[in-house]
């Protein structure tokens, strides 16, 4: 339940998440609740129950772990769980009232006579609705005839009558064989499956028609997907299909519209609910199945505070719930192939595009000693002119946004670094400035080199705005829409450029990674990948995973429709063993390489890591705190666990702060976990614990 209480001066919102009946601290350090705010739980039983499960699991404190599970709004102590609303009612002597002796008054007696009709009371809104406003009602409250009342909002449960708006897709025999494996037991218990299907097989489909069946059975659903910018998409085709309350929770919702959304589905009038990372912890009074859409994206792992992993939590969470879960993806995470190889999950393949979309050809394009204009080769250009020319769109990625990512001075080599952190700062020219993505910090373009005086500063490298200034010089007479954080940040942006990428119109699309994931542009018949090499030689053990994941992604946006699609992929590595498997679009060979690499180094999947970070203003201070907690582990060190490091981390400086990390590895989940128990109270007792900034990080997808 939560409760008011006293927290030093201030007064706060707690959940009481254990009850005892005795306890060590003494009784005059104890202080009473003030008040208890609801009349029933804040969390039903599962949700509490994983937020326990993640509380142990991620060792994060309680607080802030409840603090994720519960809406913003009900940090505020005016809110309650549940919608309270003020309704409209006849008083005792207005339903007794004779009621021709209000004749003269006409609108008195239709107001009087409607409220009559709704014993259960009527919000003013509704009244306004059926043609009584206020003053009439406020007549009527002055005879004594009609009264107000607060009163739990009634939620109507949604019904299966009239279930399709659409007729559904006839699934192809692999589909047919995915849905069924799903529904197969009538009791639908707990089963974990891995959608495996290639980009464009149609999982959207097998998603619908698995919905379908558990709608039917009255239950909800709850459906994830990594970005905010899929869910309008992702809702208009459910809402074309179904004919129930589907709901979307994402960023730009207010906390008050999300914890509607929230009071909803936790009342079970809510059918379907579609949100990012944080919808997990959405309740349901009758839950029926989740589905992680595009599972191996990294924006399900929390990167910052209570650094959880929506996707593994949702897998517990199914478990809690006793229901299905189903993982999708063209390019599944090499935990979840471990997972199917060590039977936990079942894996269901989808092989074939849908309908009649084939897979699109990949080539690769080889940069060295290639003749660049604007960065772009000239048998790149003539591919784009040839698809333009067709009617057809051309989307070319390049994941890094601004102009260029180095300025640089043409006379003495000096580079404009980012004076809080051991990074270049990008340079951007909408509007001009630099601008360091990893701090934020912005500045203004310098007029001459700090060194050597010289004015001959140079824009090195390609960004998304350079490529667009290149692109409108080559296709002077063709849209080019580009889509990135920068063009993106105000509300409906996104949605804009989407809604002109889909009237079909042959254009250019320039996007960064915001633009490969899930989208389905039917008309994009050619996909450019360019600079993608950095992503093959990161440090970062799974850097390459993550690299083949991307590629195949924006690959999977070409040819979805009838016509057929091309992949041009850029690089000065063609030779690279990523690349070389990817060309046959061949993941699956890709990853049987790639795991088989990772199982000789311990590493996840085939090895537990946790990273401790620390930072401080001074190298040394952060560093020695590391020092401290490697002493620490060697006198607990259980067999099979190892500590690597300490290391500065890739980026040592970043945002004026040192920052250092020690991986712990172990070859058992459990003893792995009680190391990291067993240290962190240890490590927090240290007085040199107070001068860093620490966390542990558990399962973490990117080293940095
Ligand atoms: P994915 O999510 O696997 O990349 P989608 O679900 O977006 O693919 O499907 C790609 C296209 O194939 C969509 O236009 C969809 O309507 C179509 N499609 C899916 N299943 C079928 C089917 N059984 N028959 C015909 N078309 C289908
Ligand atoms: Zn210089
Ligand atoms: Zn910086």
């Amino acid at each position: 339940m939560r409760v008011l209480i006293p927290f030093g001066k201030r007064r706060v919102v707690a959940v009481i998440i254990d009850v005892l009946s005795h306890t060590e601290v003494d009784a005059n350090k104890l202080k009473s609740i003030i008040r208890v705010l609801d009349d029933e739980p804040a969390l039903p039983n599962s949700i509490l129950s994983l937020c326990k499960w993640a509380i142990q699991y991620y060792h994060h404190a309680p607080g802030e772990v409840l603090q994720n599970a519960l809406p913003l709004a009900l940090r505020n102590e005016d809110n309650s769980t549940k919608e309270i609303i003020t309704a409209w009612k006849a008083s005792a002597k207005g339903q007794l009232i004779d009621i021709t002796t209000l004749a003269r008054a006409k609108k008195q007696v239709d107001a009087l006579t409607i409220l009559r009709e709704h014993p259960q009371g009527l919000t003013q809104p509704l009244l306004k609705g059926l043609n009584v406003n206020s003053s009439i009602l406020k007549a009527l409250k002055e005879k004594g005839l009609a009264e107000i009342q607060q009163q739990e909002a009634q939620y109507q449960p949604w019904t299966t009558e009239n279930l399709l708006k659409e007729t559904p897709l006839s699934l192809n025999q692999q589909q047919q064989l995915a849905v069924d494996a799903v529904l197969h037991s009538d009791t639908r218990e707990f089963a974990a499956y891995l959608l495996d299907g290639i980009t464009g097989s149609g999982k959207t489909e097998v998603y619908l028609q698995i919905l379908e069946q558990v709608l039917r059975d009255g239950k909800q659903a709850l459906i994830l997907v990594p970005e905010i910018g899929l869910t309008p998409q992702t809702l208009k085709r459910f809402n074309q299909r179904f004919n129930v309350p589907i709901f979307a929770l994402h960023s730009n919702l207010t906390a008050n519209q999300r914890l509607a959304v929230w009071r909803q589905a936790k009342a079970g009038s809510a059918a379907i609910i579609i949100g990012t990372r944080s919808a997990l912890f959405t309740p349901m009074k009758q839950p029926g199945v989740i589905i992680i859409d595009e599972e191996h994206d990294l924006s399900y792992k929390q990167q910052d505070g209570f650094r959880y992993s929506a996707r593994d939590m949702a897998v517990v969470r199914a478990k809690l719930d006793n229901i299905p879960i189903v993982l999708g993806t063209a390019t599944p995470s090499f935990e979840s192939l471990f997972n199917v190889q060590q039977g936990r999950y079942q894996q269901l393949a989808l092989t074939q595009r849908a309908g009649d979309a084939k897979l699109p050809s990949f080539h690769l394009a080889d940069l060295r000693n290639a003749e660049l204009t604007n960065g772009l080769s000239k048998p790149l250009i003539s591919a784009m002119r040839h698809e333009l020319s067709q009617g057809n769109q051309v989307l070319f990625f390049l994941n890094r946004r601004g102009y260029s990512p180095v300025l640089m001075c043409h006379d003495c080599g000096w580079n404009a670094n980012c004076t809080m952190c051991d990074a270049r700062m990008t340079y951007h020219r909408q509007p001009t400035h630099l601008h360091c993505h990893h701090c934020d910090f912005q500045t203004r373009i310098p007029r001459h080199c700090p060194d050597c005086n010289s004015t001959d500063l140079r824009a090195i490298g390609q960004g998304t705005e350079r490529v667009d200034e290149s692109l409108s010089e080559l296709f002077p007479k063709t849209t080019i829409i580009r889509i990135d954080r920068d063009t993106t940040r105000r509300k409906d942006a996104l949605e804009n450029h989407l809604k002109q990428i889909h009237t079909g119109e042959p254009c250019i699309l320039i996007g960064t990674q915001m633009l490969a994931k899930g989208h389905h542009f039917p008309n994009v018949t050619l996909v450019v990948i360019s600079d993608i090499d950095s992503g093959l030689f990161a440090s970062d053990f799974r850097a390459t995973e993550h690299t083949a994941q991307l590629i195949l992604q924006v690959a999977g946006r070409a040819g979805r429709a009838e016509k057929p699609g091309k992949v041009i992929l850029q690089s000065h590595n063609p030779e690279h063993i990523v690349l070389q498997s990817l060309l046959h679009q061949n993941y699956k060979e890709f990853t049987q390489v790639a795991l088989s690499e990772r199982k000789l180094t311990g590493l996840p999947p085939f090895g537990y890591i946790a990273i401790f970070r620390a930072e401080a203003a001074d190298a040394n201070t952060a560093m020695q705190f590391m020092e401290l907690l490697v002493t620490h582990f060697s006198l607990i060190a259980p067999p099979g666990v190892e500590a690597w490091g300490p290391v500065p981390a890739l980026m040592t400086r970043k945002a004026g702060r040192f920052r250092y990390q020690v991986l712990l590895r172990g070859n058992n989940r459990t003893a792995l976990h009680q190391a990291i128990s067993t240290l962190i109270p240890q490590i927090s007792n240290l007085p040199e614990s107070r001068k860093v900034r620490w966390h542990v990080d558990v399962d973490p997808v990117q080293i940095d």
